[in-house]
C-alpha cells in the first residue's frame, strides 16, 4: 500500500478519498486554490500544498503545480477525484512520467474512452450494445451524411467525439435541417474541445439513463456492481441518482453486466469505471464510458456494501481486488440528491457564505460534504456543494428516509435546490419510478411559481 497520496481535487470527494486514505493508514496531501485556503478538509489533512488562485485553470488544471506539489510532498501516488483533470489522458501519462502512480486507467484507457467515436467502435467490438448510428466520425461528403440520417431514421443526434458534460450535441428532425446542424456541431466541437469530429446517433425519444459500475485490478480481474439509475436530470445534469434501477428485468441488468465486464477485461480497464446507457423498451444502448468515480458512487456503496474509493487505491496500488462477482448483492435500495447551491426554481448559482448549516441523520442517512457553518462557497467553481444519500429495505423505505432527511436539513445564508428535493421526492411519478431523462425538464416547465 501506498505510504502518501496527493489529492488533486476540492470539495465533497476530496474530503471522500481523504476518508479512504485515513481508513487505509495512508497520509493524505490536499492541493488547494487560495479561495479553498480556508476549507476544513485543508486543515484536516497531514499536509496541503497551496497551487495557485482560485480559477481552474491556474489551480485544479494547473498539471505542472499539482506534479511538483507531489514531489516537494514525497507522495507516490496521485487520485484525481472526478471533473478538473480524472479524465485527462495527458495528465495521467505526465503523472506516470514523473514517477507517480495514477490512480485510474493508463493514459492508453483514458484516450479511447475520451474520444466517443473510438470508445463506441471498442463497445461495439467488446460485444456491448450501442445506439445505432454513423460507423464512426461523419465524413465530409454531403451526400453520404444524408444516406446515413435515412438509414438510420430521423430524429438523429449529431454528437462531438471530443464532448462531454452534456455539450456538443444536437438533434436533428428533417434533412433540411441536417447539413446545417452538422457543420454548426462541428465548428462548436472545435472550438469547444478542440476537435471537429461528429458522429450520428438515432435520437432516442423516451429513454432512461441506467449506468453499470465496474471494478477492475492488474490482474485481469473484474466485477460489476450493479446498475444506477440517472434518469433525473437537468441540462444533462444529474439531480437525483437510485440503484438498482426501479422496474428493469433483472435479467436484462445481469447480461448487460456481465457484458461490460467482458468489455474490461478485453481491453485490459483497470481501476473504476461506469459504463453509461440509455435504456428504452427492453433495449441497453451504450452512451459512453465514464474513466473515473463518479458523483454518485455512494449509492453503489450503499446497496453493494463495496466501498469503491478505497477499492480504488488498492488495486491502483497492485492489490487485487478483494472480492468476487459471486460475493457481490445486491441490498435495498439507495437514493441519492445532490445539493446544489443554486436557485430552486431559476437555477442560478448561489455562491456565498453559509451561516447555517444543519445537516440530517438517523437511520439509512449518510451525508456526503465539506461544508459546515460559515463556510463561503466561492463562485469558481461547479455549484455542488454536498450529497444527501439514503438506503432502505426497499425504495419505498428510502423514499420516506429521504424525506425525514430533507425535512431536518437547514441551509441559511445561500439558495440551495433542497426545496426542488423536497417536491420531487412527493411527486407521484417519480415515487413510481421509471421516470425518463425528460421527466424533470417536463415537470419543472409545469411546476406552479
Ligand atoms: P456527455 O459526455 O456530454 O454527458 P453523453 O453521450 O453521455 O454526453 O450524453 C448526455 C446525455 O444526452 C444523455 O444522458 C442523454 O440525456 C442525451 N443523449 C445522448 N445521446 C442520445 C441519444 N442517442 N438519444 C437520446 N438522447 C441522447
Amino acid at each position: 500500500m501506498f505510504k502518501k497520496i496527493l489529492i488533486a481535487n476540492r470539495g465533497e470527494i476530496a474530503l471522500r478519498i481523504q476518508r479512504a486514505c485515513r481508513e487505509l493508514g495512508v497520509k493524505a496531501v490536499m492541493v488547494y486554490s487560495e479561495a479553498d485556503r480556508e476549507a476544513k478538509y485543508i486543515k484536516l489533512a497531514d499536509e496541503s500544498v497551496c497551487i495557485g488562485p482560485a480559477p481552474s485553470a491556474q489551480s485544479y488544471l494547473n498539471m505542472p503545480a499539482i506534479i511538483s506539489a507531489a514531489e516537494v510532498t514525497d507522495a507516490e501516488a496521485i487520485h484525481p477525484g472526478y471533473g478538473f483533470l480524472s479524465e485527462n489522458a495527458d495528465f495521467a501519462e505526465r503523472v506516470e512520467k514523473s514517477g507517480f502512480k495514477f490512480i485510474g486507467p493508463t493514459p492508453e484507457s483514458i484516450r479511447i474512452m475520451g474520444d466517443k467515436v473510438s470508445a463506441k467502435q471498442t463497445m461495439i467490438k467488446a460485444g456491448v450494445p450501442c445506439v445505432p448510428g454513423s460507423e464512426g466520425a461523419l465524413p465530409d461528403d454531403a451526400a453520404v451524411i444524408k444516406r446515413t440520417a435515412k438509414q438510420v431514421g430521423y430524429p438523429v443526434i449529431i454528437k462531438a467525439a471530443g464532448g462531454g458534460g452534456g455539450r456538443g450535441m444536437r438533434v436533428v428532425h428533417t434533412e433540411a435541417a441536417l447539413l446545417h446542424a452538422v457543420q454548426t456541431t462541428k465548428a462548436e466541437a472545435g472550438a469547444a474541445f478542440g476537435n471537429p469530429e461528429v458522429y450520428m446517433e438515432k435520437f432516442l425519444q423516451n429513454p432512461r439513463h441506467i449506468e453499470i459500475q465496474i471494478l477492475a485490478d492488474q490482474h485481469k480481474n473484474a466485477v460489476w456492481l450493479g446498475e444506477r439509475d440517472c434518469s433525473m436530470q437537468r441540462r444533462h445534469q444529474k439531480v437525483i441518482e437510485e440503484a438498482p434501477a426501479p422496474g428493469v428485468p433483472r435479467k436484462l441488468i445481469e447480461r448487460i453486466g456481465e457484458r461490460c465486464v467482458a468489455a474490461v477485461k478485453k481491453i485490459g480497464y483497470r481501476g473504476a469505471g461506469t459504463f453509461e446507457f440509455l435504456y428504452e423498451n427492453g433495449e441497453f444502448y451504450f452512451i459512453e464510458m465514464n474513466t473515473r468515480v463518479q458523483v454518485e458512487h455512494p449509492v453503489t456503496e450503499w446497496v453493494t456494501g463495496v466501498d469503491i474509493v478505497r477499492t480504488q487505491i488498492q488495486v491502483a496500488a497492485g492489490e487485487k481486488l478483494p472480492f468476487t462477482q459471486r460475493q457481490i448483492e445486491i441490498k435495498g435500495h439507495a437514493i441519492e440528491c445532490r445539493i446544489n447551491a443554486e436557485d430552486p426554481y431559476k437555477f442560478v448559482p448561489s455562491p456565498g457564505r453559509i451561516t447555517t448549516w444543519h445537516m440530517p441523520g438517523g437511520p439509512g442517512v449518510r451525508v456526503d460534504s465539506h461544508i459546515y457553518a460559515n463556510y463561503f462557497v466561492p463562485p469558481n467553481y461547479d455549484s455542488m456543494v454536498g450529497k444527501i444519500i439514503v438506503h432502505g429495505d426497499t425504495r419505498e423505505q428510502a423514499l420516506a428516509r429521504m424525506r425525514t432527511a430533507l425535512a431536518e436539513t437547514v441551509v441559511e445564508g445561500i439558495n440551495t435546490n433542497i426545496p426542488l428535493h423536497r417536491e420531487l421526492m412527493v411527486d407521484a411519478k417519480f415515487m413510481d419510478g421509471g421516470t425518463n431523462i425528460h421527466y424533470l425538464e417536463e415537470w419543472l416547465s409545469k411546476r406552479d411559481r
